[in-house]
């Protein structure tokens, strides 16, 4: 156990104290925001749809309030791919557990070459959380479309699922390399019901272990949603 959970466990058994439980969590933790931010030049899959605010009324111009229409593909910067992205009749995120996209997680930094697969042998930590974030500086900017960006290979999927690890997240538009037709990584998530995050902005977390909240919204029957992704330790 890290002293956060410690931390944690002491705030919940503080009798009814709300604004001592919030000053105890503040004082103790730290949030890193791990969503780029959405824009419309937020760099999104070629052919996919880049973010876009329709602007219906707006105080401004004199109305009454300011009303707007968020045009996206669910892809865009950090988001969580559902099976059914990947997989025919496979789940669509509305379906994923919620659980999956919350608790102890381990942010991992990998010397990966550019346009290379992640194989276990390049892990050297010890994985001790049910979560995985993999730092690979290979996306480093999220308005531009690198696409020599490093990936996953299956048998780090594989390996992580023996492990116990639900969900794995990457900092990279993919857990594939850019020009993957066959997606080989995506289908061994598939086989090994591991979750994927996406677009992940990790450059200025030290790896080490965190809560993770990164939560889809119910888009029923949606192949992805974007998450407001967070670390919080
Ligand atoms: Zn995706």
């Amino acid at each position: 156990m890290t002293p956060k959970f410690h931390g944690e466990q002491e705030a919940h058994c503080v009798d009814t104290d709300l604004p001592t439980v919030v000053s105890l969590r503040s004082d103790r933790l730290r949030i890193y925001d791990i969503t780029p931010p959405i824009t419309p030049q937020l760099k999104v899959w070629p052919g996919d749809t880049p973010p876009e605010r329709q602007v219906r009324l707006d105080m401004a111009q004199g109305d009454n309030i300011t009303l707007s229409t968020l045009r996206t593909t669910v892809h865009a910067g950090a988001h969580a791919d559902a099976p059914s992205h990947y997989g025919v009749d496979a789940a669509s995120i509305e379906n994923c557990p919620l659980e999956t996209y919350l608790g102890p997680c381990q942010v991992v930094r990998i010397e990966a070459p550019r346009k290379t697969r992640i194989t276990p042998q390049m892990i050297e930590d010890e994985i001790h959380a049910p979560r995985v974030l993999l730092s690979t500086g290979t996306f480093p900017n999220s308005e531009e479309l690198s696409t020599d960006f490093a990936a996953i290979s299956p048998e780090l999927v594989n390996s992580f699922a023996d492990a116990g690890v639900v969900l794995i997240g990457i900092d990279t538009p993919s857990v594939d390399l850019f020009d993957s037709k066959e997606l080989p990584a995506h289908k061994a998530f598939l086989a090994r019901g591991i979750l994927i995050l996406e677009g992940l902005r990790l450059a200025d977390v030290p790896p080490g272990t965190y809560e993770l909240i990164a939560l889809p919204l119910p888009l029923v029957g949606f192949d992805g949603s974007p998450v407001r992704a967070v670390l919080r330790g």
